[in-house]
């Protein structure tokens, strides 16, 4: 028997996440989707359920909004008349829910083990001490002035763990997400020297290349190695460091899989997710957040033709909707598949609305006041920029 791998974010959560019980696994879907849609009936305006485009459909269907980080985190701002905000999306989308909400709002993720690898690539003490580092190196020559502009500001992708959205916040750094990204490098640079991007070193260089910084302007900072593995004169040179962190299922696409589909469909146009390899961002027609991508295709002219390399629960619903009249198609043949988003099942989903209707609160996200702040003003800082 091969034991699933635990990943840091399961290995602190799992302890406290409580097992399904018994009578909610054997239900039939019809009696689910009845027992989910009646608990959403009974709470009314006190329920909000937020759905990310990578959950699934049984899950999916229920949201009151669907949207990517940046568009669910706005609907939590918007809606103050919501009691319980339920997140169906994994564990940093939920932090981030509770920091944006307002003090009578509680925030459900309906399974506790919905977490991200790539957020589990960087943790509070790895930055740090890369901080501290860069400090030693002299590329933060004076961490305190805010006067001035900085050396250095830190912007994290919203695929991080609170803790770090705070210590951007409180080190004058945003907090962006694919949707604003360049916006976000943009007000950084505005504001400092270079910039620390992390954790998905590749967002950050895809944008960057966009906006026109070369490549031979970045380094990779490796949590893992010593000094992060960057000759200081080259922190120093460089516009924008990359912290060494991925999306394990953007990084499933390939230059290798746009060839064959450009073989098989001569018309096809690839669209991907900038969570992809720079040179799979570079090979594609074009790259996008998850609106972006759902935004080129819907307004695309009958008859196109397009391969789409993210997640595979949009791509199929991409394709059925815009059916006949586009071909929508996966650039991954076999579907790369969030595994972690995947784990929030209708009958989670189902189990947490029934306990709210019972006066039960059950896998409640409650970020600690002490990283509160900061966090709440490095996303307050997001919102502003789009
Ligand atoms: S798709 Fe990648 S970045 Fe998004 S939640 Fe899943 S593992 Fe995390």
């Amino acid at each position: 028997m091969v034991l699933p791998v635990l990943t840091a974010y399961e290995k602190e959560h799992l302890a406290e996440r409580q097992a399904l019980p018994e009578e909610y696994l054997s239900l039939s879907d019809e009696e689910m989707d009845r027992r989910i849609a009646a608990a959403k009936a009974a709470l009314g305006r006190r329920l909000l359920i937020l759905g990310h485009h990578y959950q699934r459909d049984e899950v999916i269907k229920f949201a009151d909004y669907t949207g990517d980080s940046f568009k669910l985190a706005r609907q939590v701002v918007k809606h103050p008349e919501a009691d319980f905000i339920v997140f169906c999306g994994v564990h940093f989308m939920a932090e981030s829910a509770d920091v944006l909400s307002a003090d009578h709002q509680q925030v459900i993720l309906p399974d506790l083990a919905a977490g991200c690898s790539m957020s589990d690539m960087a943790a509070p003490d790895q930055l740090e001490l890369c901080w501290a580092d860069l400090e030693q190196m002299g590329v933060i020559r004076n961490p305190a002035a805010r006067g001035s502009k900085a050396s250095v500001v830190p912007v994290t992708y919203i695929n991080s763990a609170a803790s770090i959205k705070a210590f951007c916040g409180e080190q004058g750094g945003v907090v962006c997400t694919s949707s604003n990204a360049a916006a976000a490098m943009r007000w950084a640079w505005e504001r400092g020297e270079r910039i620390l991007f992390l954790p998905d070193q590749h967002l950050g260089r895809n944008t960057a290349y966009k906006m026109g910084v070369p490549l031979d302007e970045m380094v990779v900072w490796d949590p893992n190695e010593i000094w992060g593995g960057v000759e200081p004169d080259a922190a120093e040179r460089a516009r924008l460091i990359l912290w060494k962190g991925h999306c394990s299922v953007h990084a499933r696409f390939t230059v290798r899989q746009i060839e064959t589909i450009r073989a098989q469909h001569p018309d096809v146009r690839v669209i991907v997710h900038p969570e992809v390899p720079w040179e799979v961002a570079q090979a594609a027609d074009d790259f996008g957040s998850t609106e972006y991508i759902l935004r080129r295709v819907r307004e695309s002219p009958v008859g196109s033709v397009w391969a789409v390399g993210t997640e595979i629960h949009l791509v199929n619903r991409l394709a059925r909707e815009l059916q006949p009249d586009r071909t929508v198609l996966s650039l991954d043949q076999f579907g790369c598949l969030c595994s972690t988003m995947f784990r929030v099942s209708p009958n989670h989903l189902l189990w947490t609305l029934e306990g709210l209707v019972d006066g039960d609160v059950r896998n409640r996200i409650v970020v600690p006041d002490d990283r509160k702040h900061w966090t709440r003003v490095a996303l307050d800082r997001m919102l502003l920029i789009t």
